[in-house]
């Protein structure tokens, strides 16, 4: 193994590398900065690995995932159509995603002591139904593999020297490092010395979030809950997306517009998150059935549906909400009450963001090589987690990526050291 000799070279920083072990650094005590920490130790023995994290407290997101129950992944996912649950990066990371899949995840966690069980919708829990014990694994195997955690210790500078590094945290200590490793989340915490090395920061904004209305026939809708629906934004590209819809004070929510939002996230943003939401409320029928439907059985048809979304889609056609002659209305009305009830807009003003919400934005994807998460802006850097511009479906998806990114990173800076 072979040390950097300028590093020992810069002024002023002799005292703080005075031997030939290869360091490594790695900034953000998250899923990422963990499972890279980790790799790297493991793939390079003899090195030395420093986690520095500026919080008290490790692996919090971890800890909240799942609700606390600890989703730490979604079951069978082929790296080949990554593209399919990130709406963000899919594409660019497929050759990371071939190093490390869902079921290196699974093995890695269960042959470490954590028993896995994967809920029917695919996503991946630890058979104690607590977050902790993922939490206890990733600091049982920092602690085997002599990963020195340093908490309450951000990193706050960095200068690239002719080879490797010399970082500054917010306790005002310095140190030198080989290979440097950033995994510091959805903080903005570093975006400047990120421009510093050249990098590119698209600007983060929040990917899962319920819409709000403030339409007069909403306030039929509230307490609703539908299942399943379709939704889609008026007179926009974005696909429609299907599954149950929830509306809670004045907010449309549940599955279908989580994943309207996590894939329309830019759109909205850039719609300033004023746009129409069309509901079809009957997705499995077409106009022409439904509108025979309800001539010969409405009763049968408006039984399906909650009260309050048939007064809604009634208000939107102008109709009456006498519930005495509703079925008789509704027969008489029935080519409008159809169209209604396929495709009801509601104007939508704002947004509020989901308690699990990822951001998007980050390292821009294209400056860093896919399979190595090296840094092509500047030799020595590399990137895991949810610092890069980089998000999935909500399920186990991005503590995927933080897994991924993190054991491809962790493992290139080993091999990048092995062949210096
Ligand atoms: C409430 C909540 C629930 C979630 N639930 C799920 C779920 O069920 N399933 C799922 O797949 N994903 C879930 N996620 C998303 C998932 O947790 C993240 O995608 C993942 O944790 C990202 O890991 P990371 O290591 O990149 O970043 P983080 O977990 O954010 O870790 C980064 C760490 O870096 C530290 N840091 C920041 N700046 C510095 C600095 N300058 N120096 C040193 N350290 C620094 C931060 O304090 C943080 O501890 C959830 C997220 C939240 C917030």
């Amino acid at each position: 193994m072979t040390c950097l000799p300028s590093l020992h070279k810069m002024a002023g920083m002799n005292d703080l590398k005075q031997d030939d072990t290869f360091r490594v650094v790695v900034a953000g005590g998250g899923a990422a900065g963990f499972f890279a920490a980790i790799t790297c130790a493991e793939s390079l023995p003899d090195s030395r690995v420093d986690l520095y994290e500026s919080g008290e407290t490790l692996l919090e997101n971890v800890l909240a995932s799942g609700r606390g129950r600890g989703n730490i992944s979604h079951d069978g996912f082929d790296p080949e159509k990554a593209f399919l649950f990130y709406p963000r990066g899919g594409d660019s990371l497929a050759p990371s995603f071939r190093r490390w899949r869902t079921v290196d995840t699974i093995d890695w966690f269960e042959s470490r002591g954590v028993r896995l069980i994967r809920d029917p919708d695919g996503r991946i829990f630890p058979r104690s139904g607590d977050a902790v014990t993922v939490r206890d694994c990733l600091l049982d195997e920092a602690r085997r593999a002599g990963i020195r955690i340093h908490t309450s210790c951000g990193l706050s500078a960095v200068h690239a020297l002719s080879r490797g590094f010399a970082v500054t945290f917010s306790d005002g200590s310095r140190t030198l490092c080989d290979r440097l490793l950033l995994a510091t989340g959805y903080s903005r915490s570093l975006d400047g010395i990120l421009r510093t090395f050249g990098h590119t920061v698209v600007p983060r904004y929040s990917t899962l979030f319920a819409l709000h209305t403030s339409d007069p026939r909403a306030g039929h809708l509230e307490g609703v809950n539908v299942d399943p629906v379709s939704v889609r934004v008026d007179g926009q590209a974005l696909a429609a997306q299907e599954g149950p819809v929830m509306v809670a004070d004045g907010c449309f929510t549940g599955p279908a517009i989580l994943k309207l939002s996590s894939w329309g996230s830019s759109l909205f943003q850039a719609l300033k998150y004023q746009c129409r939401l069309s509901i079809s409320w009957l997705p499995d029928r077409k106009l022409g059935q439904l509108v025979s439907e309800l001539e010969q059985q409405p009763a049968s048809v408006l039984n399906r549906l909650p009260a309050g979304v048939v007064m809604s889609v009634l208000a939107g056609c102008g109709l009456s909400e006498d519930a005495a002659d509703l079925t008789e209305t509704v027969r008489r009305h029935a080519a409008s009450v159809a169209a209604g009830l396929l495709d009801d807009p509601y104007v939508i003003d704002g947004m509020v963001p989901d308690s699990e919400a990822v951001p998007s934005g980050g390292v821009r994807l294209d400056e860093v090589d896919p399979s190595t998460m090296a840094s092509l802006k500047c030799p020595g850097l590399f990137f895991a987690g949810g610092i890069l511009d980089l998000y999935g479906l909500s399920g186990g998806f991005n503590l995927q990526s933080a897994w991924t990114t993190g054991w491809v990173a962790g493992k290139s800076m080993g091999q990048d050291i092995l062949t210096v």
